[in-house]
């Protein structure tokens, strides 16, 4: 591919997941668009959603039911001005999404709708049954293939370019030559994801490394809710085999968790038992596993027999099938993993970041829908719906930033870094996971400081490990001062909710 002219572009997004292709597609009238992306186009979290995106669509539900499943998820932190957006949008960009190729399932002429935990109604549309991420991946990617998309994989964005207060373009390192260039825009819009590899398990591939929320610390922008991470209750858990996830629609479907002793212990922890809230189902699985010594709980499919497993979820039975598992028969191993970072890049409703010229959207951004526990399926539709947004309000060309939080706490990054990826996600597994208390993060802070300063190297490598160790230092600082739990924030050391104190966010600012 020729090497685009650096200055020629009307935006740069960094990343090519749902968010940034989204962005680049919808944004094609601003002008010439540059998408750049670490890895291939379709290394993303996106192309691995399985359950579905959600929208108010079925005849028995309304925008209105959504947003009070999704204020009552996220634990009293909801920003309910953008959870409404969410909500009352949502239909419109699924409309988007078809207009782009992607084919959701239905069923005898009407959609499919498949219902996940805390969602009060079936309102979760999906894809090539489990493969809702793949296919959306797939018809964002054909899309792109148009003459003002340029897109340069196998770059890594490495620095955000600050003049006079203001983000006017991305350095960035082609990976397979080593050269640094600069990219000048007027706009830049991170779209780089989440952050699962920060955790020894995850359901995330190698990409989600956490870089966009570095990059925009580093840059002078706030960062928000970031001591809320949470945690899918059910990937596989097979020694020797990688973690992957088991969708919450599958117990959608009826699936039933035991523990050990082959008991169905939901009931006991939440009266929604199975599709309890995710945190709550998480926690119940390792209280069950620690009680039975267990490496994993069974999630058991065996009873489901008005449903065809093969075809409802074609990926999952695959790959169980490759692990020895047949989901039709026998129960499968499932133990909980990092999955999704309610927090990020903190932004507006048209998703400006505090820095003006830099947008934000996806996981990496924190619009602050999810609150302290995301609703599932929420995810993807976020990203479209904020994504739509960014570009209608780029279009405008009133610019501007986000207001300041009032409260906004300014902390030092690290000049550390880890010396390699596992030492990092083992720390924070140990440390900062499921469950944490104040003296565990002290000591995990304490690691931190003790590791060597970052490597010069511009390596893949050794910038994730940079970024992932600033991340680590943002996540531990605000679970540590936040003494209490709620959402997917559990410290054992203080159990209950404080709402006297804590039923607010906390935002994190570079210090000057
Ligand atoms: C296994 C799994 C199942 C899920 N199931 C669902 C579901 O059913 N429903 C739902 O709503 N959500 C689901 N989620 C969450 C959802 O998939 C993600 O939140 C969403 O896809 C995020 O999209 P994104 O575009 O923001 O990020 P991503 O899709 O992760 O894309 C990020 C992009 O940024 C690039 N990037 C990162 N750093 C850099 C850098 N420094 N330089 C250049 N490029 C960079 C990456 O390479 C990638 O292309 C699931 C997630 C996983 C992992």
């Amino acid at each position: 591919m020729a090497s685009p002219h650096r200055n020629d572009f009307a935006l740069i997004v960094i990343g090519s997941g749902i968010s940034g292709l989204f962005v680049a597609l919808e944004a094609r009238h601003l002008g010439p668009v540059l998408v750049l992306t670490k890895g291939s186009i379709d290394d993303c979290n996106t192309r691995w959603a399985q359950g579905g995106i959600a929208a108010a669509v079925g005849p028995l539900d309304s925008p209105g039911q959504h947003l009070a499943d999704t204020i009552s998820a996220g634990a009293g932190l909801v920003n309910e001005e953008a959870a409404r957006v969410l909500c009352y949008e949502a239909p419109a960009r699924i409309h988007d999404l078809v207009t782009y190729g992607v084919a959701f399932d239905s069923l005898d002429g009407e959609v499919a709708l498949g219902r996940e935990a805390a969602h009060g109604r079936s309102r979760v549309l999906h894809a090539g049954g489990d493969r809702t991420g793949a296919e959306i991946e797939t018809a964002l990617s054909a899309a792109a293939m148009d003459p003002s998309i340029t897109i340069l994989d196998h770059t890594l964005a490495t620095r955000l370019l600050v003049t006079h207060g203001r983000v006017t373009g991305v350095e960035a390192v082609a990976l397979q030559s080593g050269a640094t260039e600069t990219y000048a825009a007027p706009n830049v819009v991170l779209a780089t994801g989440g952050a699962g590899q920060l955790y020894s398990h995850t359901t995330n591939p190698d990409v989600a490394t956490g870089d966009g929320i570095a990059l925009a610390f580093d840059a002078g922008a706030e960062i928000a809710d970031i001591e809320f991470y949470q945690f899918h209750p059910t990937a596989l858990r097979v020694p020797g085999v990688p973690t992957f996830l088991i969708s919450e629609a599958v117990r959608g479907e009826g699936a039933t968790l035991r523990n050990a002793r082959g008991e169905a212990f939901m009931r006991r922890y939440h009266p929604l038992g199975d599709l309890a809230p995710r945190d709550i189902v998480a926690r119940a699985i390792v209280a069950e596993m620690r009680a039975d010594g267990a490496e994993s709980v069974s999630l058991d499919c065996t009873g489901l027999q008005s449903v065809d497993l093969a075809a409802r979820f074609p990926a999952i039975f695959a790959f169980c099938i490759e692990a020895g598992i047949d989901m039709r028969r026998d129960p499968i191993p499932v133990s909980p993993a990092a999955h999704y970072l309610m927090g990020g890049v903190r932004t507006d409703i048209h998703g400006r970041t505090t820095l003006p010229g830099l947008y934000a959207c996806g996981e990496v951004a924190c619009t602050g829908v999810h609150g302290a526990n995301r609703l599932a399926s929420n995810s993807l539709m976020e990203t479209v719906v904020f994504g739509k947004r960014v570009v209608e309000h780029i279009a405008t060309g009133e610019g501007g930033s986000a207001t300041h939080h009032p409260d906004a706490a300014s902390v030092r990054g690290p000049d550390t870094a880890a010396p390699a990826h596992r030492d990092l996600q083992h720390l924070m597994w140990e440390g900062a996971g499921m469950e944490r208390t104040g003296e565990g993060m002290q000591n995990a802070l304490a690691t931190i400081a003790r590791w060597p300063a970052p490597e010069p190297s511009r390596t893949r490598a050794a910038f994730e490990r940079r970024q992932m160790t600033v991340m680590a230092s943002l996540m531990l600082h605000a679970a540590l001062a936040r003494t209490e739990s709620r959402g997917a924030h559990f410290r054992s050391d203080y159990p209950a909710a404080d709402d006297a104190n804590w039923r607010k966010q906390q935002v994190f600012v570079r210090e000057a």
